[in-house]
């Protein structure tokens, strides 16, 4: 099979892929099909936790094949249950609603913004502020919550009722709390398309206590940031403030397609019978895998996070040809004098994957990368950036 002439032919014209097929991997090595080894630095943009077909993952997903696959959300499943009641003990909210993307946990927590204030306030009230360079996904309500023009053209009209205000204005943000027609602020604490560029604490510590004094409700968007990546559970952890909402994906199911809206006792009961639901959220073998990681983020693997992004640092700040590295934990990137992507074309060619995130060289590699490869593909690389 030729798979870029088929890839051509078949696939809808999307995605703009490196000329590479992955067929295989363990851990943090992944295999083409001519068997050339490569360090993954990327994740699978920040889903592969632990890696490629790690063996605990594996074992729990396949434990819960061999039991049921699906049954729809029209009975209790053990999986859905404990995952939630696990979810909420790492991050402190109530109760979760699953949904198999990160733009679908956006949507839901958009909905309960809404319903909270509708059921509340009235319908006047439906705004929801979000900042200028932020992601959060591709719906057209997700879109239209993004605040980056590049991904606004082609698709109008878009979903009314998104406001997009500089990162760290907070004098714009608190007009617009305080404007009576906002319910909601949604922010990624990390913009991680954005280029990785993290908020300042006192813009979100601040932003949270309009949103409290207003009774507008503050959703985190943890999806990138999520599961341990920047060295705490959640990154609001680090930010130390308290959302109403938080939705997390992406790496929750360590290869499987699941996510999560987390809501706080404020939030908790605003969604009621009918007003939300998924035909594969919380589907019992991607919570049984889901359940496996959550499990494994604990303290001792945070604190190795934060030791590799100490050694990546002094690794790469002040290299020849590296302007700045930004971000938290091991959700990094780094800014280049030379073009960013000759740069990852360089590396791959050198058996190493990175991402790019705007101009920069972005990595998500897996949690538990061995500090021995983590090394190695950053020496590459260095070299690379010279
Ligand atoms: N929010 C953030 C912060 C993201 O990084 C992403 C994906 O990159 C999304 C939302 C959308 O997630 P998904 O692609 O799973 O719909």
């Amino acid at each position: 099979m030729n798979i870029k002439k088929e890839d051509k032919l078949y696939i809808a014209n999307t995605y703009k892929r490196f000329d590479l097929d992955l067929v295989k991997g363990q851990k943090e090595l992944l295999y083409d099909s001519n068997g050339k080894e490569y360090i993954d630095m990327g994740g699978g943009i920040a889903v592969n936790i632990f890696g490629a077909s790690d063996l605990q993952w594996k074992d729990a997903v396949i434990s819960q094949l061999n039991l049921i696959q699906h049954t729809s959300n029209l009975y209790y499943t053990y999986p859905q249950v404990q995952l939630a009641k696990l979810l909420c003990k790492k991050s402190s909210m109530k109760k979760a609603f699953f949904s198999n993307s990160g733009a679908e946990a956006n949507e839901c927590a958009i909905k309960a913004a809404r319903k909270y204030s509708h059921d509340l306030y009235g319908n006047e009230r439906y705004f929801i502020v979000t900042l200028k360079n932020s992601f959060h996904g591709r719906t057209i309500t997700t879109l239209s919550a993004t605040g980056q023009d590049m991904f606004h053209k082609d698709f109008g009209p878009f979903t009314d009722g998104f406001i997009h205000v500089d990162k760290d204005d907070f004098a714009s943000m608190e007009e617009h709390i305080k404007s009576n027609k906002v319910c909601a602020v949604m922010l990624e604490l990390i913009q991680g398309e954005g280029g990785v560029i993290p908020l300042d604490i006192d813009f979100v510590q601040k932003t949270e206590k309009a949103c409290k004094d207003n009774d507008v409700l503050l959703i985190i968007d943890e999806i990138q940031t999520g599961i341990g990546r920047t060295g705490a559970f959640y990154s609001y952890q680090k930010y130390e403030v308290n959302p109403d909402i938080v939705t997390s994906a992406k790496g929750l199911g360590g290869g499987l397609p699941i996510a999560a809206a987390l809501f706080n006792e404020k939030t908790e009961n605003v969604l009621d019978y009918g007003s939300h639901g998924s035909t594969f959220g919380g589907n019992p073998v991607c919570c049984a895998g889901a359940i496996n990681i959550v499990n494994r983020i604990n303290n001792k693997l945070l604190s190795d996070i934060i030791e590799k992004e100490k050694k990546i640092r002094e690794m790469l700040e002040g290299a020849k040809g590296i302007e700045s590295v930004s971000g938290m934990g091991l959700m990094l990137a780094v800014k280049t004098k030379k073009d960013a992507k000759e740069i990852v074309a360089k590396c791959m060619a050198n058996g190493v994957l990175y991402l790019t995130a705007k101009d920069r060289i972005r990595m998500l590699p897996p949690l538990d990368i061995k500090k021995k490869s983590m090394e190695k593909a950053i020496r590459i690389l260095k070299e690379a950036c010279k």
